[in-house]
């Protein structure tokens, strides 16, 4: 054997060992079995130790009967309360459900089919059996908003295969399979104001699991990723719509159109004077009946997270994800240049004729940027 081996089987052996004297310096330990010789320290429960403990001087001692103390030193005693997760353990060893009193999404009919199926099997398995099935809570398998779950016997050991109590979204992908509940839930939170922190929150308000944050996050790149697509297809349709009806019209040329254009901000930038460190940092511009959208996003959690701490890291197009698509020093309020953006996209199907906007000319120069030819400016103050 080597001597690196060697080194390397004293380290793994290096638990002490029975009967192993070095410590001891070649005695042998052994435990002191003579009462009155009992020294060291002890740990009662919470009432022998009232009963017990005397205090002279600050200092704690048990008496002996004729008031000498003994040579017992005693230990605080452990708290009388079982602890929560204590009482959570003991509940589960004990087979209860801990979540048996919390309410959970279950597809009706499925739900009916796996308890009608599963009493049978039991009935079949065990005749003599008059035990009821119930939902086996502490084995039950969360995905997101929904479950699958199995049954077992409340007096046998009768256990029953899982089911999935949801219905699933069909895709050519391996793997688990999303739960419609979980798409349609992101599709909801995308048209509301709340986020997947509010929409717990009042899922745990009312008693109901939430599913995790970050399982809802992922679940919500994906569906904003296909509502995208989705809008960006739909506003084709817009544009091909109104060419047409141009052209039934009799228009002199059909892509000519007039349009409205503004862009808005996730929180008020003419104000900077009361928010002098947070202007915009969300802004959208939409050129209307909707025909084109920008969206330029400041918020990067890489960035915020690693400021400070690494030299260079610059949003957008760093190392990793990115969510933002301007840089954080940029004129957020700088409505040309997205009118501009907007206006040169749209150009190979629209033309623009006359551009109502506010009194703001930057966004009409970016718009006559973009679409490369003259266009009529139409002020309105109030639109
Ligand atoms: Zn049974
Ligand atoms: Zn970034």
């Amino acid at each position: 054997m080597g001597a690196i081996k060697r080194k390397i089987s004293k380290l793994i052996n290096r638990g002490f060992q029975k009967g192993q004297k070095s410590l001891l310096k070649g005695k042998k330990g052994q435990y002191l079995t003579d009462n009155k010789k009992k020294k060291g320290y002890v740990r009662l429960n919470a009432i022998t130790y009232r009963d017990r403990i005397n205090e002279e001087n600050k200092i704690l001692t048990f008496k002996d009967v004729d008031g000498s103390n003994t040579p017992v030193k005693p230990l605080r005693p452990k708290c009388e309360q079982p602890s929560y997760a204590e009482d959570y353990c003991r509940s589960i060893c004990e087979g209860d459900d801990p979540d048996s009193s919390t309410y959970k999404l279950w597809h009706p009919q499925k739900t009916a089919l796996m308890f009608n199926t599963e009493i049978r099997k039991h009935m079949q398995s065990n005749k003599l059996c008059i035990g009821n099935l119930v939902v086996d809570g502490c084995a039950s398998r969360k995905w997101g908003l929904c479950w699958q779950e199995r049954l077992k016997c409340n007096e046998c050991d009768f256990l029953s295969s899982y089911y999935k109590l949801y219905d699933e979204v069909p895709s050519r992908k391996r793997g688990r399979k999303s739960a419609k509940p979980n798409v349609g839930f992101q599709i909801g939170i995308a048209t509301t104001p709340i986020g997947n922190t509010g929409a717990c929150r009042i899922l745990n308000s009312a008693n109901v699991i939430a599913p995790s944050i970050s399982s809802m996050q992922k679940q919500a790149t994906r569906v904003n990723k296909a509502k995208e697509t989705l809008n960006e297809l739909d506003m084709v349709k817009i544009k091909q719509s109104v060419v047409s009806s141009n052209n039934k019209i009799g228009q002199e040329i059909p892509q000519m159109i007039n349009v409205e254009a503004d862009s808005c901000y996730n929180n008020p930038i003419f104000k900077t004077d009361s928010t002098p460190f947070q202007g915009g940092t969300i802004v959208t511009t939409t050129i209307k009946k909707i025909l084109g959208v920008y969206v330029g996003s400041k918020l990067c959690k890489i960035t915020s997270e690693l400021r400070n701490k690494v030299e260079t890291i610059e949003c957008p197009n760093h190392r990793g994800h990115c969510t933002s698509n301007l840089k954080p020093d940029e004129a957020i309020g700088s409505e040309g240049k997205w009118s501009e953006v907007v206006a040169s996209s749209m150009s190979k199907d629209i033309k623009i004729a006359n551009f109502t906007c506010d009194g703001d000319s930057r966004s009409y120069a970016g718009v006559c940027k973009g679409q490369k030819h003259k266009i009529g400016h139409l002020k309105d103050l109030r639109h």
